[in-house]
């Protein structure tokens, strides 16, 4: 059974917010909408492994996806992680396209695309150190050890994967496809059951209360000023950020469209780009309000503030 479900990643959601408040003119629109493309199709790639998931056996296997988890020195990241009482086995989801080729006497992995060849770090390495540190970060917890097995798992059907006959790396790099049958296989040699139902459960638990997803800063990353955004709310309508504050509900200036909650998804921007708490003052700038007891009415729907009056600030939640 499915015990963390996939979310959309707060990047993602970083990189759209970011693209929506951006004047069309701006410098760095196109390198955005490059990294969010690619970000999405990431995703994409990430989601085709659900549907081979989930053929097996829901009271045997625990699915848990996207978890950052912190070893004692690194932090480290696990597309998904498949729990047993026999074993773990940790997926790494990558979406290449074209030809992969495990290169032997280098180990590198190299993908051709129109008879262009690109060099690319061997991702084995990558799943080889992730096994080592869910390793330590179960002795860290004090969980009983389990055998970690990984699979770096090829999510695009067409992509083409060839190897020399005797690559030591040649089972561990699958299509999406093949993720049940190899899952039966390493059941069967690990016959013996390592941790009871309850250590299951309490492996699970400590790893949903471990994990730290990763908030960056994208204006920041992004080298880009809180000033260059466009300010405003969207029209849920017409996309545009051309909604004006009538009574009791947002007018689009555009489309003459209304709504009565338009606010909240520009409150959620404010949120993925600015910060997570937000003041009356800064809230009437960001969403172009003038009066105060109008944002004030706007924002008490915030179950979280703190302070009084001209001070108080309101988490976005
Ligand atoms: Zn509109």
């Amino acid at each position: 059974m499915i015990a963390k479900e996939r979310t959309i990643p707060l990047k993602l959601q970083k990189l759209e917010a970011l693209l929506r408040r951006l004047p069309h003119q701006h410098a760095k629109r196109d390198s955005i909408a490059e990294k969010l493309y690619r970000l999405k199709a990431g995703y994409r790639g990430e989601r085709e492994i659900d549907y081979p998931l989930s053929f097996l056996p829901e009271d045997t296997y625990w699915i848990l996806h996207d978890l950052r988890l912190f070893d004692g020195s690194h932090y480290f990241q696990i597309d998904t992680l498949v729990i047993s009482q026999r074993f773990a086995l940790i997926l790494e989801v990558k979406n290449f396209k074209g030809v992969l080729v495990l290169e032997e006497s280098f180990q590198q992995m190299i993908r051709i695309i129109d008879e262009k060849k690109e060099g690319f770090p061997n991702p084995v390495f990558q799943l080889e150190r992730q096994k080592n540190q869910l390793k330590k970060w179960f002795a860290f917890h004090h969980i009983a050890p389990i055998p970690i097995e990984g699979l770096v798992v090829i999510s695009r059907p067409q992509t083409i994967l060839q190897s020399t006959p005797n690559h030591p790396h040649i089972h561990t790099m699958i299509h999406a496809e093949k993720i049940p049958f190899i899952v039966r296989e390493m059941s069967q040699l690990h016959s013996k059951k390592k941790w009871s139902k309850n250590q299951v459960y309490e492996a699970i638990k400590l790893t949903l209360n471990e994990h730290a997803p990763l908030d960056i800063d994208i204006l920041e990353q992004e080298e880009i000023l809180p000033i260059e955004l466009i300010k405003g709310v969207q029209c849920p309508f017409c996309d545009e950020l051309s909604m004006k504050r009538g009574w009791g509900r947002w007018d689009c200036l555009l489309c003459y469209k209304t709504s009565k909650t338009a606010h909240y998804a520009a409150l959620n921007d404010y949120k993925l780009l600015i910060s997570h708490t937000i003041s009356n003052q800064q809230a009437r700038n960001f969403l172009c309000i003038e009066s105060p007891i109008v944002t004030r009415k706007l924002l008490l729907t915030s179950p979280a503030r703190e302070g009084t009056n001209r001070h108080r600030i309101y988490h976005l939640t």
